[in-house]
């Protein structure tokens, strides 16, 4: 019997420390608020978080080019995007304790929620960007910043792309990579981190097909998130009121996710204008326009972002996988990530270790071709089992004493710990058509 599953914070935090998907930083240390680092099992489903979101690009009738930009930026860049200006939250302060938090996530009428007094300092600006000094001196020609976000390397890049790739407008320009804010109030663990990786794409287009293609944005990054597994009633798009809208915005809307701790944002679309290449060219004094062959004119393109945090997104899907299950003896915790997501597509269990051979050359030759299997032949089966259902792995296969006489294997699947035979020559098909739905 399937009871509905109590899902907490604390229960996936705990279930990443476990396994091996997410360890604090420096933890033996006693870590750095609002920095992680990622275990065995983290990497791998991080990367194929990073592998669906550019394969579903790619599966797209545009040109999507991938850039991989510096994290380090100079200042003039920064000023440019309006950063230096207007990255900032608004900041307020318990005077007796001095604890500090963001002023949207206090209720000012109300007691310090860390020392029980309520004596509030006035709101301030708090900005959000990472400073540092690049060499020795510490002139001010040497600022330097952490990207806050990895947009501004692909508009800055914009010149240099155009004249070096074969690429006409509309197209986009994709990238990931880590993204750093001094954020006042790190919190829900992957949810809002200092350091964090963002996939982001910046498509160019057409002023006149701005608002259909941002349309055509919100719908495809939808779809996107229930194809990876993602249930999708706890999916919404919500656009953003008029006076929620950045300066340069002309509609933003986001993705949503039905946390336990409510309705968040999981990935922003926006529908940007020319803002951002407008001011690179006027703060450069560098051309940013492209040439319309119809017209015989030269515009700037305007632009439709999708950005979303990887490990945001990892948080969601790990969310949205767990459940426990009520068995008769014991409560089996089963992450039911989609085949493509789930870090170990198929665990290989000889019965007892003797058994192993076959099962150790087919999990290299697996692995050559890029498929994460783990060969495990100690302890119960059914303890192998419940370790193979907590890290979400699809399917468990079984190399018994009838497997050495027939060349059978049994293949258990971890939703509906089902078994049945098949051969040992189809493992192989089996686990890849598993990854193609
Ligand atoms: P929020 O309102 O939650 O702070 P934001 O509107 O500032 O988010 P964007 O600047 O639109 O976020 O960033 C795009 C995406 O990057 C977000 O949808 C989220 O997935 C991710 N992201 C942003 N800030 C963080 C953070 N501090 N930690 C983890 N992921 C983040």
């Amino acid at each position: 019997m399937v009871a509905e599953t109590v899902v907490t914070l604390e229960k996936i935090t705990a279930l990443c420390k476990r396994r091996g998907f997410i360890f604090q930083t420096a933890d033996i240390y006693n870590g750095l608020n609002g920095v992680y680092d990622s275990g065995p099992l983290g990497t791998l489903m991080k990367e194929n978080i990073r592998q669906a979101w550019k394969q579903s690009l790619r599966a797209l009738p545009y040109d999507i080019l991938f850039v991989d930009g510096a994290i380090l930026g100079n200042e003039a860049m920064w000023r440019a995007s309006g950063h230096i200006e207007n990255f900032h939250d608004p900041l307020v302060e318990c005077k007796a304790c001095n604890a500090r938090f963001r002023t949207d996530d206090v209720d000012l009428n109300k007691a310090c929620t860390r020392c029980g007094k309520k004596d509030w300092s006035e709101s301030r600006e708090f900005h959000m960007m990472f400073k540092t000094q690049l060499g020795a001196s510490v002139e001010q020609a040497s600022a330097a910043y952490l990207r806050p976000e990895t947009a501004q390397s692909i508009f800055v890049n914009f010149k240099n792309i155009i004249s070096s790739s074969r690429v006409k407008i509309p197209f986009g320009v994709a990238q990931i990579g880590k993204a750093f804010r001094n954020e006042i109030t790190p919190k829900q663990f992957l949810f809002r981190m200092r350091e964090f990786e963002q996939m982001e794409m910046e498509f160019f287009c057409k002023h006149e097909d701005a608002q259909n293609l941002f349309e055509f944005w919100r719908t495809e990054r939808l779809n996107f998130f229930s194809h990876i597994g993602i249930t999708p009633e706890k999916l919404r798009l919500r656009a953003h009121e008029q006076t929620e809208l950045s300066h340069y915005s002309s509609a933003t809307s986001d993705v949503e996710y039905e946390f336990p701790f409510g309705w968040k944002e999981l990935e922003g679309i926006a529908h940007r204008g020319n803002y951002d290449l407008s001011q690179h060219s006027k703060f450069s004094g560098k051309e940013l326009a492209v040439f319309d062959d119809a017209t015989k004119s030269s515009y700037v393109p305007d632009v439709v972002e999708c950005s979303v945090g990887v490990d945001r997104l990892f948080l969601t899907l790990l969310f949205d996988a767990y459940s426990e299950e009520q068995l008769e003896k014991e409560t089996r915790t089963v992450l039911r990530l989609h085949p493509r997501i789930a870090p170990v597509k198929a665990a290989l269990l000889p019965l007892v270790d003797s058994l192993g051979e076959p099962f150790r050359q087919l999990a290299r030759e697996l692995r050559m071709q890029g498929i994460e299997v783990q060969f495990d032949s100690s302890g119960s089966i059914g303890k192998r089992y419940r370790r193979q259902d907590e890290i979400g792995t699809p399917f468990c296969f079984t190399y018994d004493y009838q497997s050495a006489e027939d060349q059978s294997v049994t293949v258990r699947h971890r939703d509906s710990m089902q078994q049945e035979r098949i051969a040992f020559d189809q493992i192989q098909n089996y686990i890849k058509q598993a990854l193609l739905a």
